[in-house]
């Protein structure tokens, strides 16, 4: 348990243009929600609050009529540096009600059961959720993108980003095969995976759209205009049209087999877990966000 206050997740009716950790307001007379990651000082480091917030941020663009499309994007330097590893407000320790995965509390078991209902709930459960609301989501990236930030940008329709914004999955340092939405060959191809995978290596935001995981990048100073630009085309469109469409390439997405694959994968994701934890260290291959940003350091 961590010593730090985590104030519980924030509602529907709690969100606002200033909330931390996660913002929410509209714009385009209400048919563009913008959520906002709000957690600059961490580098929007997702612990549970954040994820629970998220998803209240999303459920609050879906209740609401008026919105046709939902942008998610992040305040300060970074869009994201992954899932929480050690901040002061890590809540490991925490359990909210399950909202994506019907499983039990995490709380009270311990090792892989532990990780499994965990993760099974707040990693690929909530992605796996998001990718599925009902209207076009956004993802509007700047900074570091890292890690678990590619769940949440990945589970987004589509990707805009500046061009000072770079990529990483590096946990195969933690001896783990990627992070939990396993949708590196499906948004990167076979080939592209397994070099970023292997190496840990950032890639550029020029390099992610020359092989296709990024729709457009531009200079930062032109981000928000391009995604507004971008949003304002698709209010245009009937909301069940924007819906179906969506719906329609899900299903060609899962009928290339990415939703089998994930579960499959998520198998050897947890074998790793545990593997990690057999050997007397802990489940991530003892790392934590110190000695995986020094390790990318000493490689880069
Ligand atoms: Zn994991």
């Amino acid at each position: 348990m961590t010593d730090a206050v985590i104030p519980p997740p924030l509602s529907p009716d709690e969100l606002g243009p200033d909330t931390s950790p996660v913002a929410y307001e509209t714009a385009l007379d209400g048919a563009l929600a913008y959520v906002t990651l709000n957690r600059p000082d961490y580098r929007n480091a997702q612990n549970s609050v954040m994820t629970y917030s998220l998803d209240a941020a999303y459920r609050k663009a879906v209740d609401d009529p008026a919105v046709k499309v939902i942008v998610l994007r992040a305040n300060g330097k970074h869009f994201s540096a992954g899932h929480d590893i050690g901040t002061p407000e890590r809540d490991f320790d925490t359990y909210y009600d399950n909202v994506a995965a019907l499983h039990w509390d995490h709380t009270d078991k311990t090792g892989a059961d532990q990780r499994l209902a965990r993760e099974t709930e707040v990693y690929l459960g909530m992605c796996r959720r998001w990718r599925e609301i009902p209207k076009p989501v956004i993802a509007q990236v700047h900074g570091a993108c890292i890690a678990g930030g590619l769940m949440l940008a990945w589970s987004c329709d589509f990707i805009v980003a500046s061009d000072d914004a770079f990529f990483s999955d590096p946990v195969a340092r933690m001896g783990i095969p990627g992070v939990e939405y396993f949708a590196h060959a499906y948004v990167l191809g076979p080939r592209r995976a397994k070099e970023i995978l292997f190496t840990g290596e950032r890639f550029t935001a020029a390099q992610a759209l020359d092989w296709g995981m990024v729709n457009h990048v531009v200079p930062r100073d032109e981000l928000d205009a391009k995604v507004t630009s971008i949003a304002e085309q698709m209010v245009q469109m009937p909301m069940q049209g924007l819906f179906l469409s969506k719906k329609a390439v899900n299903i060609c997405e899962d009928q290339m087999g990415m939703r089998n694959a994930m579960d499959s994968v998520f198998g050897w994701h947890h074998y790793a877990h545990s593997a990690n934890a057999e050997d007397g260290g802990d489940s991530l291959g003892g790392m934590d966000a110190k000695s995986m940003k020094s390790s990318a350091e000493k490689k880069g």
